[in-house]
Order: structure tokens, then C-alpha cells, then sequence
């Protein structure tokens, strides 16, 4: 019997109640985020909400007349999707309740006794042993199950359960490989807790080299699902339930979409101390300050109370070693930060946190040439690379409007004008912390300030 995400296994329930009272100031700024954000949408989607109990699912077309390369998901413009989202919040809710979580970082030192068997998708993974499970959604487009392995490595000491999930995005190899090399390099003689694994959410996307699911949607815009939904929402309900609600920390594993690589770095919203600490375990690695788009499984599963980060490294289509060993070091660092194991060695040579960034875009179509790289330091004016036109050997220059670094580019490729090309982390001293729901919300619904909140590839 797959065990209900309403149900925390008692090694769970243990964790909780002794950190409970540790966790004191957490819950009530949980609780004050949740009840800020439940008013701000409750608000905007009440009438809909009225619609789908009733329906039961939303109207969704995701179109049919492009190929995946030409749309361009810098803006996250694809509010119907967050509809879907508002209207399953209150299946979140539940979860949040039964979740007293403790600190993050204390998870281990507050685990007492000995570990226990481990209760995921109607197994039990004995301590100090690991086993090889497999979900499949309950809703399938062929009728056909369509099954995806789920690692587990249950350590020999208490402690929490980590998650690691890659290829929500089917066209994303590099975390499959980062997940494979974690959780076969683990002894579970030696571990502190647990690490689940799942190295290809979206399987089906991943066998059509595709970023979507066969319907075309972005299963990252679904969660956390809906059992009466459209087919993404019933998957997205699926893996949530059934996989996400019994960890207690997830990384979520992506690179950039559509011909773009990212340098090897961490998004993460600074305003939660729990996801402050998973980005402060994860060693040398940049960080982007983000808040994360609705219906993403790093919005729902932090929302649950499950503090989670997205590890982007990388292009599609491709496996980059040099990203991979990035990625499998800083999450390597993570599992020892946290104690769930014990090494002396930790790889701190700390990278700078970029509290803003913003996209460089093209103006014009033609072939786009880059002058700098991944990493690269830029000022204002640097020449970022140039764009020229095929037919009248016109070219234009791209330049930097900011002083700071490139995180994520666009590979040399023929671009249309509105061509997201260069994403640059700016140099600033602002912190987040004055940016309130509210505000982020009300900006993500205007297009304001887009690029603060962007999401792109992820
Ligand atoms: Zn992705």
C-alpha cells in the first residue's frame, strides 16, 4: 500500500515532534507566509476555483503550431497554468499541517535512537541497505504504465530524508547522470537519514528528447498536481504524493532550455532559512536569489514545507562532464554539510549570491556570435557578442547594461529579435528580504520586473 502523504512514517513523526519546539519561530513564518499568499490568491482565484470544483480540470491548450526550439519561456507567461496551481493549493495544505518540521540543519543531531525502515511507494527499505523502486503515474496518456526508477538509499543512523529529482524537463541529461553517481557512491552502512533519487521524472519526455510531456505541457508548471486535472496535473499529483511529501529536503536538478547553457548554480529563495541552509550546504556554488514560478515543483514542494533548491548546470540534449562533476560535488557537500555524512573534507571556496538578474536580449534576428562565456565577468558596456544578418551582412552588438557576471548564455545559433541571450547576476547589495509576497506576486502579474522573478529553464 503506497503510503498517504497524510501519513508520515513514524521515523518522520519522531523527527517532528522533538524538533518541534526548535522549530517554534519557523512555523510561524511559515504560517505568516502561507496565510499572506493563501489571501492574495484566494483573492485573485476565487471565482475560478468556484469553476474547477466544479469542472474539475482547466482548459489548458498548449498549442500546437511550434516546435519546442522557438518558444522562448523567459517569461513564464503561461498564467493558465498557475490557475491549475492556485486551484490544487488547498491539497498542499493538509501536508503543511501535518509537517512541524525541524531545522534543516539540525536534522541529524536532533534524530535519536536507531533508524528505521523506510516506507515509500508500498516498499520498506530496511536501514543500512538500498533498493531500486519505480513509480508510474496512475493516469497515462497510452493506458500503457510507463514506469521511472526511484533510487533509495536508507542509511544505518536516523537522520532526514533527502531528495534529488532530474529530467522533470525530458531533455535534460545532465542531472540524470549527477543523481546516478550520488546515490551509487553512497555506503548505507554510513549515512545518516535517507537519499531518494528519482534520476528521470518525466520518462516519457525523456524517451522523445523532449522537454514536455507527449501533450506538450511543462510538467515544472503542474505541481503539485491535481488528481481531477488535466493529464500533466494528474502525474504532477502523482510524484508529489506519492514520491516528494516524504522528504524533508529536495534538489531539484535542471539546466537551461532551448539552446542555452547555465553556469553550474543554485536558485533558491533567501527569504526561507531552511532553503537559506541547503544553499549554504551545497558548497562552491553561485547562487540565484529567485522566487519561484507557480505550479514549479521548488514553489510546491517549499510550500509543503519542504525546503527545496534547483541545481541548474549545463544545456539540454547534451551530458557535460565538467557540469556533471560540478554538481555531484556540490550536492556531495550538501549530504556532508547537513551530517548525514561524516567526512572532514567540505569544498567551501564560497561564490558570490546574486539577489538580481536580468536577461540580455536581441534585437535583431541574424546569427548570433557570443564574445564572452559562461562565467565570464562583465561591466557595463562589455560587448557581450553580436548579431548578424544572413541576407544584408548588417551586424549589431550586444552589450552589457550591468556590471556582473554571466550565468547563463545562449549558444552561437540563429535568433529572432526578443531573443533571450545573456543572463547576467548583477552586482548588488539587496538583500530580499523586504520583497514580500504580495509584491512579487503583483509584479509576476504585470510583467514588472520580470526578469527578478525569471524562470527560465527551470
Ligand atoms: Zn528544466
Amino acid at each position: 500500500m503506497v503510503k498517504h502523504a497524510n501519513e508520515p512514517c513514524p521515523r518522520q513523526q519522531r523527527l517532528y515532534r522533538q524538533g518541534q519546539e526548535a522549530r517554534e519561530p519557523m512555523t510561524r513564518y511559515t504560517r505568516s507566509f502561507r496565510i499572506c499568499l493563501a489571501a492574495c490568491f484566494s483573492a485573485a482565484w476565487l471565482l475560478v476555483a468556484v469553476d474547477l470544483a466544479i469542472a474539475g480540470e482547466v482548459s489548458i491548450d498548449p498549442g500546437d503550431n511550434g516546435a519546442d526550439i522557438l518558444e522562448d519561456t523567459t517569461d513564464d507567461a503561461d498564467s493558465r497554468s498557475s490557475e491549475v496551481a492556485a486551484a490544487a493549493e488547498k491539497m498542499v495544505d493538509p501536508l503543511v499541517a501535518e509537517r512541524p518540521a525541524i531545522p534543516l540543519a539540525d536534522a541529524v543531531n536532533s534524530a535519536e535512537g536507531l533508524a528505521k525502515p523506510l516506507q515509500i511507494l508500498g516498499a520498506e527499505i530496511l536501514p543500512g541497505t538500498a533498493q531500486r523502486l519505480s513509480w508510474s503515474a496512475t493516469e497515462l496518456f497510452e493506458g500503457v504504465p510507463v514506469s521511472t526508477p526511484v533510487l533509495v538509499v536508507n542509511g544505518a543512523f536516523p537522520g532526514p530524508t533527502l531528495c534529488l529529482t532530474a529530467a522533470i524537463h525530458g531533455d535534460e541529461l545532465n542531472g540524470i547522470e549527477m543523481v546516478r553517481r550520488v546515490l551509487h557512491n553512497l555506503v548505507p552502512e554510513k549515512v545518516s537519514g535517507a537519499v531518494i533519487g528519482i534520476p528521470i521524472v518525466n520518462v516519457q519526455g525523456f524517451r522523445r528528447g523532449s522537454r514536455y510531456l507527449p501533450d506538450r505541457r511543462d510538467l515544472n508548471r503542474y505541481f503539485p498536481g491535481n488528481p481531477k486535472g488535466s493529464a500533466a496535473a494528474r502525474i504532477a499529483h502523482s510524484f508529489f504524493m506519492n514520491v516528494v511529501a516524504g522528504c524533508d529536503a529536495l534538489v531539484d536538478l535542471h539546466t537551461g532550455s532551448f539552446e542555452r547553457a547555465n553556469l553550474p548554480q543554485i536558485r533558491a529563495d533567501l527569504r526561507d532559512p531552511d532553503v537559506v541552509t541547503l544553499t549554504q550546504g551545497l558548497g562552491s556554488m553561485v547562487i540565484l536569489h529567485s522566487t519561484p514560478a507557480v505550479g514549479t515543483l521548488r514553489y510546491a514542494a517549499t510550500r509543503a514545507g519542504i525546503p527545496t533548491v534547483t541545481l541548474e548546470a549545463g544545456g539540454p540534449s547534451q551530458l557535460e562532464l565538467s557540469e556533471v562533476k560540478h554538481g555531484v560535488k556540490g550536492i556531495e557537500t550538501l549530504v556532508n554539510t547537513l551530517g548525514m555524512v561524516k567526512k572532514r573534507r567540505f569544498w567551501g571556496e564560497p561564490e558570490p549570491v546574486y539577489y538580481r538578474s536580468s536577461w540580455v536580449r536581441a534585437d535583431n534576428g541574424g546569427i548570433l556570435l557570443a564574445d564572452v562565456s559562461l562565467g565570464s565577468t562583465v561591466r557595463k558596456g562589455t560587448l557581450l557578442g553580436t548579431i548578424t544578418d544572413p541576407m544584408n551582412n548588417a551586424s549589431t552588438e550586444l552589450r552589457s547594461p550591468y556590471a556582473g557576471r554571466i550565468i547563463g548564455m545562449a549558444r552561437n545559433q540563429v535568433v529572432m529579435p526578443g531573443f533571450a541571450a545573456f543572463h547576467i547576476g548583477i552586482q548588488t547589495d539587496e538583500a530580499p528580504i523586504e520583497t514580500n509576497d504580495e509584491e512579487a506576486t503583483l509584479s509576476k502579474k504585470t510583467g514588472k520586473d520580470d526578469d527578478y522573478i525569471d524562470s527560465m529553464s527551470e
